[in-house]
């Protein structure tokens, strides 16, 4: 229970429930307020205008004879004369004057209705109905209020008597044009008020209540729909989590909040996903050179370790053996240097270690490799190389490399064929192309040549074939100073290497 209330669902739900609640309550305390002055307003109205229709109702009241506007003065000049005389009650006396004031009001304002009258010391000395002990009164502020004559009547009261809530007010009592000489308070039971409000307060508990029950139900409607993605996009998370690296949450590009939430969820599995197969893949090419390279390494040693067997069974001395076994060793332990050399140049590459760029000649340096190979070279050398120099921006000892490299293998692959080395500017990159008029590179080999250990299908039993890394090292080589290398060969027609380098000044 306490995780359903703990969800996003129900927290967003019972917040806009709570606000809804409290608006309620403020709008329907600030009506109720309003409903309940406006009936007191009434009531006190007709209260009012029943202590107007007091001088006519006195008049009704008194015997025949005095029965005229005159008599009624009179009436209320002896009232008052009692009240300033502050006259006690005289319930002995029915015609005093206090009584039948009260009475006209009683008949005037009907027979639920209280009347009582005070004298100037605000003692009540007549009552309608006439137990004047029984009748509630209103606070003295009120009453004295009215008797200074700073009111035409008082603030309403509600007062608690024997026959239930009275809503009273009081009002002054004077002879003429006098101040006041003494109070009456006039009541009225708030039966039919209290009807009204309880009424009300009914009416809006269960409007109310209907309300809040029916935004319960639509905002949990409403806010479950909302957070759909959100669950989604949750239920991704736990599955990448679980190593389902797959799970996307594939919900349609929205622009609000949460669809661009999910968009950006989706690209970072997508990147995770590709992190983790690049890694793995990174992780097995690894794991493929480090056996490739042991192998590689395991030939000469063994080679070496058989020649050392032989000559400590005797060869060493026989002269002539001796010069044999050491002249191979000499042979074997070269290869392993080459090899080790290139394992360490691919290392570099792969640790991508700053190359030392510099404006380097390519036709000086491929006068200087060339001449280096000297006798080496074939019979039919043709070099396409003119005076004007194709500076490119370059690792010396790399560009050397990959010229070695290429010249080693044309010589390897392609014994006594025409060789034609040949530079030149091509759309901002110097250019080298080393072409040989071989046998050419089967279909079958092209596409793999420049993978490391890779070694040509016809290529891989003859013993002057290498390990397999010097077209790697050359393409390592080239992309890392910001060109490439192609080859073009069929069978027949030769094979063409091209190395593209960045220009110095493009
Ligand atoms: P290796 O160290 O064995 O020479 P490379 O990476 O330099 O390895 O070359 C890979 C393969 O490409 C070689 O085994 C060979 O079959 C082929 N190859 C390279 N250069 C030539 C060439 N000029 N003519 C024919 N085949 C070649």
């Amino acid at each position: 229970m306490r995780r359903t209330l703990g969800t996003l669902r129900w927290r967003l739900t019972l917040t806009y429930i709570a606000l809804l609640a409290l608006l309620l309550a403020g709008l329907g305390t600030y009506e109720y307020i309003a409903l309940q002055r406006n009936l007191v307003d009434v009531r006190v109205d007709v209260l009012t205008g029943n202590v107007n229709e007091m001088r006519a109702q006195v008049e009704r009241l008194l015997p025949r004879a005095s029965r005229t506007p005159a008599g009624v003065n009179a009436l209320f000049a002896s009232l008052c004369a009692r009240l300033n005389g502050n006259g006690l009650p005289n319930a002995a006396d029915p015609t005093a004057p206090e009584r039948t004031v009260a009475a006209a009001l009683a008949a005037a304002a009907g027979t639920s209705a209280g009347v009582v009258v005070y004298n100037r010391l605000l003692q009540p000395i007549a009552s309608q109905p006439e137990t004047l002990s029984s009748a509630a009164h209103m606070s003295d502020g009120a009453l004295r209020t009215v008797l200074r004559g700073a009111a035409a009547h008082s603030a309403p009261e509600v007062l608690d008597s024997q026959s239930g809530n009275q809503l009273a007010v009081a009002y002054p009592l004077r002879s003429g044009t006098r101040p006041p000489c003494g109070v009456v308070q006039l009541s009225t039971p708030t039966d039919s008020i209290d009807a009204v409000l309880s009424a009300e307060r009914t009416r809006y508990a269960i409007g109310g209540g209907s309300v809040l029950v029916l935004a319960l139900f639509i905002g949990l409607f409403l806010t479950s729909r909302a957070l759909r993605p959100l669950r989604r996009v949750g239920e991704t998370a736990q599955q990448l989590a679980a190593g389902d690296l797959r799970a996307r949450s594939n919900l349609p590009r929205r622009a609000d909040e949460v669809g661009s939430l999910a968009h950006s969820f989706d690209d970072m599995a997508d990147r995770i996903e590709s992190a983790f197969a690049a890694q793995a893949e990174s992780e097995t090419r690894m794991r493929r050179f480090i056996a490739d390279a042991s192998h590689e390494l395991r030939t000469p040693i063994t080679a070496l370790k058989g020649y050392i067997d032989v000559m400590r069974r005797g060869a060493a001395r026989d002269p002539q053996a001796l010069d044999a076994a050491l002249e191979t060793m000499g042979r074997e332990a070269d290869r392993m240097r080459v090899l080790v050399l290139d394992l360490l140049t691919l290392a570099r590459l792969d640790a991508q270690r700053a190359m030392e760029l510099a404006p380097v000649d390519l036709n000086e340096l491929v006068g200087e490799v060339l001449d280096d190979a000297g006798e080496g070279l074939p019979a039919q050398m043709r070099r396409e190389v003119n005076g004007t120099p194709v500076l490119v921006i370059a690792d010396r000892n790399a560009v050397q490399t990959i010229a070695r490299n290429l010249l080693g293998n044309a010589l390897k692959y392609a014994p006594e064929a025409a060789q034609t080395w040949s530079t030149a500017i091509e759309d901002g990159f110097g250019v080298l192309r080393v072409h040989d008029d071989g046998p050419g590179i089967p279909a079958a080999d092209l596409p793999h040549i420049f993978e490391r250990f890779y070694r040509g299908e016809k290529t891989r039993a003859r013993e002057e074939g290498g390990s397999g890394l010097g077209l790697s090292i050359v393409k390592g080589l080239a992309v890392a100073q910001g060109g490439d290398v192609t080859v073009r060969s069929s069978e027949g027609f030769g094979t063409t290497f091209t190395v593209r380098l960045p220009l110095a000044a493009r």
